[in-house]
């Protein structure tokens, strides 16, 4: 049976009988309806009333080589013809994750040559989470146990990916959080820098913060400092050039191990494999999923590095964590394809020097001056847009939000998906999108600033 033998109607009916979706108020979803998305092509998405809308969010984030990938389903199709499934426990694998992991070591920044396999980033973090402290512990230093976060930070939905993310709304809910995670202060300069002082000297400023927090709670007790290179699920927060190099010298000073989380930045949206490179930082460890497989099969990768590694396996003892699908072989036969796509269309390439400029071209040029939009910044193919009331003094629109959310609402009725998270507007395409797609995009975001700005004045 297929959804073509159901109306729109009948989904939206069924779906609000039974179906309870993530980060969703459902007394709004059932009020609204649901948009059932139908099929997808190349950077367009497709729902089942048939609208076509170009998918600024590369879905979540995540389909890097765009829609309709008839290579990634045959190598789905032909992994599971051969073996559908083993684990990876008992001293057993199977030949995909090997293979994977062995490119995945190639690709990877020095220093990190070995993986930890999941089905999502927030599995990945819990992963790594636990990592370090058991290394510390096999480093005869158990108690060096605290993990320093960023406010507003996202590292997924689990209890380990909430306590280590910084989204107070989450917290609320949590009802006790994985203890020793403490959060500080986030490198948001559009908000957070004072009144003349330059990016520079606030990327320092926002840096020392992570300084003071390991003082604070002692060096000795202090594992590691977690972050995404970029925020991107908090509003693409561009980090200024002067935080991470300070970041991770102050970690080095102190010993305190640098945990990437590259969930969103990994697989070439930054124009390098990782963020890491584009921006030369040396992490311990990278949290990967999403784009592993351009979302084709849920996958998330650990990138562990040599250091850690070592000290498992000279130390010997069973790490007891791991996950029935750790090592999915048909979820690495996917990944292993879609890394031959990225590579063989030089698609990080295209990012790095031709769309990822263009992209800040055109949105600098045809909407930073736009009459709601106080910053428009861009790091390869992320885009954040900030909607103010007055461009002057960055002043909101009342309604914590409410306004980006108008924005968006106009944007996706005019054929373009794109998020709203608090006043921010976020884009995140495939890395497929052209010159011409950059185009239709901005044409379509200002069309939809232009509709909320009448709106909302
Ligand atoms: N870390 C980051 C930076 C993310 O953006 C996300 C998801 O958006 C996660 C972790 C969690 O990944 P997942 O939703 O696959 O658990």
């Amino acid at each position: 049976m297929t959804y073509q033998n159901f109306s729109l109607k009948q989904l939206q009916t069924m779906d609000a009988a039974h179906h309870l979706h993530p980060f969703t108020d459902h007394k709004d979803l059932r009020e609204a309806g649901t948009r059932i998305i139908t099929r997808a092509d190349g950077p367009f998405i497709y729902d089942s009333e048939g609208h076509e809308l170009l998918d600024g969010m590369a879905g979540l984030w995540c389909v890097n080589v765009g829609y309709g990938r008839k290579e990634l389903a045959e190598a789905a199709y032909r992994q599971m013809q051969e073996l559908p499934y083993y684990n990876s426990f008992f001293r057993c694998t199977t030949a995909t994750p090997v293979l994977l992991a062995q490119k995945l070591a190639q690709i990877a920044p020095e220093g990190i040559s070995q993986v930890f396999y999941g089905s999502s980033g927030s599995e990945s973090n819990d992963t790594a989470l636990r990592l370090v402290r058991h290394y510390w512990a096999l480093e005869g230093k158990p108690q060096k146990n605290i993990i320093i976060s960023r406010h507003n930070a996202y590292h997924g939905s689990t209890v380990a990916g909430t306590s280590l993310g910084g989204m107070s709304a989450m917290h609320d809910q949590l009802g006790g959080a994985v203890p020793n995670i403490v959060h500080v202060m986030m490198p948001y300069a559009f908000e957070l820098a004072m009144p003349g002082e330059s990016d520079h000297e606030f990327g320092i400023r926002a840096a020392k913060a992570v300084e003071d927090a390991i003082l604070e709670a002692g060096p000795d007790n202090v594992a590691a400092f977690i972050g995404e290179p970029i925020m991107g699920a908090g509003g693409v927060k561009i980090p200024p050039e002067s935080y991470w190099p300070e970041v991770q010298r102050i970690c080095r000073q102190y010993d305190v191990l640098l945990m990437l989380d590259e969930v969103i930045t990994g697989y070439g949206r930054t124009g390098a494999w990782f963020a890491s490179q584009s921006m030369g930082i040396q992490p311990d460890t990278i949290t990967t999923a999403k784009a592993l497989t351009s979302g084709y099969q849920p996958l998330s990768a650990l990138l562990v590095g040599d250091r850690i590694a070592a000290r498992l396996v000279e130390s010997g003892g069973e790490f007891y964590h791991g996950y029935t699908y750790s090592g999915h072989p048909v979820a690495c036969a996917v990944a292993l394809a879609n890394l031959e796509i990225i590579e063989r269309e030089g698609l990080i390439e295209r990012v790095r020097d031709d769309t990822g400029p263009y992209f800040r071209q055109v949105l600098t040029e045809r909407l930073a001056g736009h009459g709601i939009v106080g910053q428009v910044r861009t790091f390869g193919l992320m885009g954040a847009i900030e909607i103010v009331k007055d461009r002057q003094t960055r002043e909101r629109f009342p309604g914590d939000g409410a306004a980006a959310v108008v924005v968006r609402d106009h944007a996706i009725a005019g054929g373009m998906m794109m998020r709203a998270t608090g006043d921010t507007m976020i884009l995140s395409p495939p890395l497929i999108w052209t010159r011409e797609t950059i185009d239709m995009a901005a044409d379509r975001i200002l069309r939809a600033l232009d509709l909320a700005e009448a709106d909302l004045r």
